[in-house]
């Protein structure tokens, strides 16, 4: 018997493999969960992403950031850890920046709680240099990420980086943190967030011309 780690219904494991790796939510939370599985080109570099930004990820998130549910970190990867520590074995994964007041106010680091449990080194070679939070902001101001994000000093950057994130909405966390890398030499890097917001639907018209359809097609996940 189980307990589930969000909405605290007692379940049964399901399936005999259960046994060897304890689901942590129950069928009924697992299936409202928006998957998806996309790996993608983004910025010249591979990304991968295992959830649509939707509603009932939104609450989860909230609920751990926010809310301050530490319990539901281990909850995000757990389907997936043996599969991501395969797929990035040698890689070192590389948090996206934060702020030192916005951990100390929180008492965990969220992307520490979330992809520890992978069992791949983590490391914190970004950070902001003055609290600022990329969901608190509209529009063309999201680009201030670029402004508060500094690379740390005296750390030395492994040979395989993944960076990784908990949600990719416009992606100015990421590009900040390409754009610190680019004059340094490394040799492989990849990108990994849970979340990824799910492109617009867009009305195209028969009348539309081909190459605006390619842009769109290229730009769809861009965003
Ligand atoms: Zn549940």
């Amino acid at each position: 018997m189980l307990i589930c780690k969000y909405c605290f219904r007692i379940f049964d494991p399901l399936h005999v493999w259960h046994f060897l790796q304890r689901p942590l939510l129950c069928r009924i939370c697992y299936q409202q969960i928006e998957w998806h599985h996309r790996i993608e080109r983004w910025q010249g570099i591979q990304i991968e992403s295992l959830f649509d930004y939707g509603p009932v990820f939104q609450k989860m998130i909230y609920q751990f950031k926010s809310n301050l549910d530490v319990e539901l970190g281990s909850v995000f990867l757990n389907q997936h850890n043996t599969y991501l520590k395969l797929k990035y074995f040698q890689y070192t994964f590389v948090l996206a920046p934060s702020h030192d007041d916005d951990l100390i106010k929180r008492g965990f680091h969220p992307l520490v709680e979330i992809f520890k449990a992978v069992g791949l080194p983590l490391l914190i070679l970004f950070e902001k240099n003055r609290p600022y939070r990329q969901s608190e902001q509209q529009g063309r101001d999201r680009q201030g990420i670029q402004q508060v994000t500094i690379l740390k000093k005296s750390i030395s950057i492994p040979q395989r980086i993944c960076l990784v994130d908990d949600v990719m909405t416009t992606g100015e966390t990421l590009k900040a943190m390409i754009g610190l890398l680019k004059p340094i030499s490394f040799k492989h890097v990849k990108i990994l967030v849970l979340a990824r917001k799910k492109p617009e639907k867009i009305e195209i018209t028969r009348h539309a011309k081909n190459d605006k359809i390619r842009n769109w097609k290229q730009d769809i996940w861009h965003g």
